[in-house]
């Protein structure tokens, strides 16, 4: 069923969704970066919260769950790894369902960024909130798994319908883009860097992305075509880009 979706700035980078299903009203947050930013934008749109839909663990998705259940009676809903940090009502993993009034997410695992990082998916609107996973022209850094797992994660939602509109938890673009030049020089990507560094120096957003626009530019999912000459599977060329990230000065 339709959604409407609401995005904000929180702290230095990361984005704010509030999400309604129009059909019933029933309204959710995805993950929580900033209680108070997300508290007031709440109140500006005039709407309650239902639902908190935690990605990771990670202070910067997770730190407001206990602020925001407090103020609006929230259910938390997310991976168990959000229990070391903050409060978590359900816990959900691969192959659950979260409905919010007639919309129903589909929760898809995606450990690497974080061992137990989820992300979800509406099949019906092709909306996907990925956290920290797959990034605009980027992906996520490796801290807990390991590099075949994170890149078996980007294939999964590699996998999703090309018009799917994918809602990053972060604005990395510009420094993404700068990346992904220095290892593609793909005119397609030359392309959308430009018009992303126009889209910056305007100061709008750059995400969400679509699948298909990922899967023509991110030099992540592009790892085994890029690694032309190079030896082994296609994780290992990932592997290898994504170390070359890490090192990364521009
Ligand atoms: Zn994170
Ligand atoms: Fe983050």
């Amino acid at each position: 069923m339709p959604l409407t979706i609401r995005q904000f700035p929180c702290l230095s980078d990361n984005y704010g969704f509030l999400v309604r299903d129009d059909a019933s009203g029933r309204t959710a947050c995805i993950d929580t970066p900033d209680a108070a930013a997300i508290l007031a934008a709440l109140e500006a749109a005039g709407w309650g919260l239902d639902l908190i839909l935690n990605t990771h663990w990670h202070p910067d998705h997770a730190g407001g769950n206990a602020q925001i259940q407090a103020a609006t009676g929230a259910v938390i809903v997310g991976p168990a790894e959000v229990a070391r940090l903050a409060p978590l009502d359900r816990t959900v993993a691969d192959g659950d369902a979260v409905d919010l009034g007639e919309s129903r997410f589909d929760v898809i695992g995606c450990g690497g960024h974080t061992l137990g990082h989820i992300a979800y998916f509406d099949p019906a609107d092709r909306v996907a909130f990925v956290g920290d996973t797959l990034f605009t022209l980027g992906c996520g850094r490796v801290f807990e798994g390991t590099a075949e797992q994170m890149w078996t994660s980007l294939q999964r939602l590699a996998a999703l319908p090309d018009a799917t509109r994918v809602y990053c938890a972060h604005e990395y673009t510009a420094s993404n883009a700068r990346f992904a030049l220095s290892v593609d020089d793909d005119p397609v990507l030359k392309a959308r860097a430009d018009a992303i560094f126009a889209a910056r120096q305007r100061g709008e957003a750059t995400v969400p992305t679509t699948i298909g626009e990922e899967k023509a530019t991110n030099p992540f999912l592009r790892a085994p075509r890029l690694a032309a000459g190079g030896q082994g599977a296609d994780h290992e060329a990932f592997a290898r880009i994504r170390a070359a990230k890490d090192q990364f000065k521009g």
